[in-house]
């Protein structure tokens, strides 16, 4: 595999040439390589230094030091172990509930969540003929429940209406109501998100949960959001049992370290990624591609 970090390394294996083997004094350079390639990829740092602690203990075995090509060898230590933290869980959406499944979206504002809300009906309307309602409980922001209605109807799915005079709570039990009675297979409710984490927001998302019972709770967020991602990952993992994650906005320059430092704070596997600002950018989250990402 041919990464930046590679070259990096390769180019220490160089410098120590003339000595009979690798020493653990070489890993020990080569994994300061690896720290800096993961921070720089905007890993969260106490993440950071528990993926290190992990492959050092890896790296001390002999498929590093008695390797004729330490470098590669440690490179493919780190993109298993990368894998693995990002990679284990069930890829799909999970609709296994007595229907209207119930799917709850988590996240601050801007994150992505009306648009991939938007983009998961479209999925579950096309590639798995499913009826789905979706209703906005973000009655702080008036554009944020328009801007649901819009690109639902885009995504082939129905809207469930709302106004910012009623209360979140009443929204989704009506939405839920509604779904019920017209057979729908799933209901997908947005949420309001702030700016920053809020105590107000997060009691009020936990009572939507408690009233929706949802199947999926998915958290969603920026993959732009770099170091500070693993402070709204705590603070929605606190709140709420998360069961999935979205990482919107993969289609920017971020290299997007905080998959993995969402995915270890979370403990909830990465489902989707958004690709795009269109409907049809939603892609089933690939760890092995995105492990290739992270390392440059
Ligand atoms: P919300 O406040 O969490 O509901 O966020 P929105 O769904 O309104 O999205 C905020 C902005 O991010 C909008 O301009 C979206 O078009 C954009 N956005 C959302 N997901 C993606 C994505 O995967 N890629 C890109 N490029 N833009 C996205």
């Amino acid at each position: 595999m041919a990464s930046a970090l590679t070259d990096k390394l390769t180019r220490l294996v160089k410098q120590m040439r003339g000595q009979a083997r690798i020493t653990e004094a070489n890993v020990q350079d080569m994994l300061r390589e690896v720290r800096m390639a993961l921070l720089e990829a905007d890993v969260a740092l106490p993440v950071v230094r528990d993926f290190i602690a992990r492959v050092k203990e890896k790296a001390q075995g002999q498929e590093v030091l008695g390797s004729l090509k330490p470098g590669q060898a440690l490179v493919g230590i780190v993109n298993r172990e990368l894998v693995a933290t990002m990679g284990a869980g069930v890829a799909d959406i999970n609709l296994a509930a007595q229907p209207p499944a119930v799917i709850l979206m988590a996240g601050l504002q801007g994150a992505g969540k009306t648009t991939t809300t938007a983009k998961l009906a479209k999925h579950l309307v096309e590639k798995r003929k499913k009826k789905v309602l979706t209703v906005s409980g973000d009655v702080y922001r008036p554009a944020a429940i328009e801007q649901l209605k819009t690109v639902t109807q885009q995504a082939g799915a129905e809207w469930f209406p709302s106004t910012p005079e009623q209360k979140p709570l009443d929204i989704a039990r009506a939405a839920l109501d509604y779904a019920k009675k017209h057979y729908m297979d799933v209901l997908l409710v947005d949420t309001a998100g702030r700016l920053a984490i809020d105590e107000v927001l997060m009691q009020e998302i936990r009572d939507l949960h408690a009233a929706l019972n949802p199947v999926e709770t998915l958290f969603v967020v920026d993959a732009m959001q770099g170091q500070d991602a693993i402070n709204t990952a705590r603070a929605f993992k606190e709140a709420l049992p998360l069961t999935g994650i979205v990482l919107t906005k993969l289609d920017g320059d971020a290299r997007g370290g905080a998959a993995l430092s969402v995915r270890q704070i979370t403990g909830a596997p990465i489902k989707f990624a958004g690709v795009s600002e269109r409907l049809d950018g939603l892609e089933v989250f690939d760890a092995e591609r995105h492990a290739g990402r992270i390392l440059g």
